[in-house]
């Protein structure tokens, strides 16, 4: 069994950004700068800001948070969104969701530049993905293609399943999966609560992937031996972290699996600073092309 390590793999691609913003940085450009909104008080969403804030020093962006109260107003939020889609230092702008519950995200998300939107949340983002265009994607399946991409694990022409349709991860990545990329061209199938006989379903995919939430529901009885599994979930339990599928069982039934934690968590991470590094650099870009039209 191969052990697909996105601890590991985030920590070469963190590597290679950082690269790439000091090379930028000693030849004069500014670095990228990300802006963090973190509304409330939710103790998990502290921990993942702190990760990001760290992971993104650690490469050479710059991080702006903006902390605000449980009992902030939702046009409070959106200006303060407004302020940071104004600043030219930033590129790049995370709602950290969930905000309180008198706060609409999708009203936050509309409000974010899509050119900024690092999360890949915009309507005009998720169109794009749709329609196979250029565009920001979600960190959380980008970041599984990016690993398939690294261990040289292509599902094309395969049979892919996907359990989980949330807009952040089951969607877009069912939508990745069918593009005609090379770490994709898959046969999708997306399943969710309402699938009649999941297991079945499952049993068919050679790479299968699992969005639900639901610690250590897929034992080996629901999954084909030999295929590929990439596990999302991150459940909290008495005994600690762990995912979506039954680890211990499957790990001698599977060609490949992805540990919880430090499976898909540690590469949705490094893709946020990718997508912060491409934001910078597609402005950086554009705004360097206006000057060379202005000047000539
Ligand atoms: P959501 O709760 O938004 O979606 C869960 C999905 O699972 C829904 O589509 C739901 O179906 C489906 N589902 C629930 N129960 C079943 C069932 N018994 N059989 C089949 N389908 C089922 O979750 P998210 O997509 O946001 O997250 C999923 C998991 O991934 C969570 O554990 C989350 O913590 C983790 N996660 C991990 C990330 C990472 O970086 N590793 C990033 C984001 C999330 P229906 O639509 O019908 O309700």
């Amino acid at each position: 069994m191969l052990l697909l390590d996105g601890k590991a793999t985030a920590q070469t691609v963190r590597e290679e950004l950082k690269k790439i913003i000091a090379t930028a940085i000693s030849a004069g450009r500014r670095p990228p700068g990300l802006a963090v909104i973190l509304a409330g008080e939710d103790p998990a969403s502290q921990v993942y800001v702190r990760n990001k804030e760290f992971a993104c020093t650690h490469v050479g962006i710059y991080v702006e948070t903006c902390r605000l109260p449980e009992s902030v107003t939702e046009a409070e939020v959106v200006r303060c969104i407004d302020r940071f889609n104004q600043r030219s230092d930033i590129d790049g702008i995370l709602v950290q969701l969930p905000l309180p519950k008198h706060i609409r995200p999708s009203i936050c998300l509309l409000a974010i530049d899509p050119a900024k939107d690092v999360d890949g949340f915009h309507p005009e983002n998720a169109g794009k993905l749709t329609l196979g265009l250029p565009g920001l994607r979600p960190c959380t399946p980008q970041g599984i293609i990016e690993l398939l991409r690294r261990y040289g694990l292509s599902p094309r022409g395969k049979k892919a399943v996907v359990v989980g349709r949330s807009n952040i991860v089951g969607k877009p990545l069912a939508i990745l999966l069918a593009e005609p990329l090379e770490y994709a061209n898959a046969t999708v199938t997306l399943c969710h609560s309402e699938t009649c006989n999941l297991a079945n379903e499952c049993r068919q995919a050679d790479f299968l992937f699992l969005a639900v939430g639901k610690p250590r529901f897929f034992t080996a009885s629901m999954v084909r031996e030999g295929s590929v599994v990439i596990d999302v979930g991150i459940n909290r339990t008495p005994a600690g972290l762990c995912g979506d599928a039954d680890f211990e069982g499957l790990k001698d039934h599977v060609s490949a699996i992805t540990p919880v934690p430090g499976g898909i968590g540690p590469m949705t991470v490094a893709m946020l600073l990718k997508n912060t590094v491409d934001a910078w650099q597609g402005r950086t870009s554009a705004s360097l092309k206006k000057e060379t039209e202005i000047s000539s």
